[in-house]
């Protein structure tokens, strides 16, 4: 099964893709997990995407696509995977589509969590504390400033995804608002429909 989550900075897009992951038994690919990890490990892409994503900006589609490729090849990901934080902008969503199909494969279902967005920077806020308090590291990005850029970049470059996934047939959407569980339990319920 192959699945794209969509939606904003905050929407629960890694919440629901890690259930997705023990449920299905398929890799979450997280652009953004990948791109860290780069910066962690002072690669050369992470030495060049650092800043950029500090302040929420957008790292370039060239970088992201390729990274996304190399690691669909992964023998992990030749069941399935989900994919999380890409693709963010059009032309990344086109990049996937001609990568697919250069692959031999496609998509099984975009799923968009829809959110309303006051309420997206309150729960930023609390992933925050809530990594403080339990020891962990606050990402970099997890306050205001940076946030809003985030939220920014996802309006304009990332919200006009919906329609081109819409265009295809293939977007199915989930009130991201409700409880946790009942959003789990809904994206199940599109995924009964689409089972591969
Ligand atoms: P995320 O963990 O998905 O919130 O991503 C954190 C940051 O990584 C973003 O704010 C961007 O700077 C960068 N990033 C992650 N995925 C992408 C992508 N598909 N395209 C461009 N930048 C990305």
């Amino acid at each position: 099964m192959r699945l794209i989550l969509l939606g904003p900075p905050g929407a629960g897009k890694g919440t629901q893709a890690a259930r997705l992951v023990e449920k299905h038994g398929i890799p979450q690919l997280s652009t953004g997990d990948m791109l860290r990890s780069a910066v962690a490990n002072g690669t050369d892409i992470g030495r060049k995407a650092k800043s950029i994503m500090d302040s929420g900006g957008l790292v370039s589609d060239d970088v992201v696509n390729q990274i996304v490729s190399e690691r669909i090849d992964e023998p992990d990901a030749a069941k399935g995977f989900i994919l999380d934080g890409f693709p963010r902008t059009v032309a990344q969503a086109e990049a996937l589509t001609a990568m697919l199909a250069d692959k031999g494969i496609s998509l099984d279902a975009v799923i968009e969590l829809k959110v309303v967005e006051d309420e997206l920077v309150k729960r930023i806020e609390k992933r925050a504390a809530e990594t403080a308090a339990a020891g962990g590291k606050v990402r970099a990005d997890d306050n205001a400033d940076s946030f809003r850029t985030r939220l920014e970049e996802y309006r304009n470059k990332t919200a006009p995804l919906s329609a081109y996934y819409e265009r295809q047939g293939e977007l199915k959407t989930v009130d991201g608002m409700a409880d946790m569980d009942v959003v789990t339990a809904e994206i199940e319920k599109i995924l009964q429909g689409v089972r591969v």
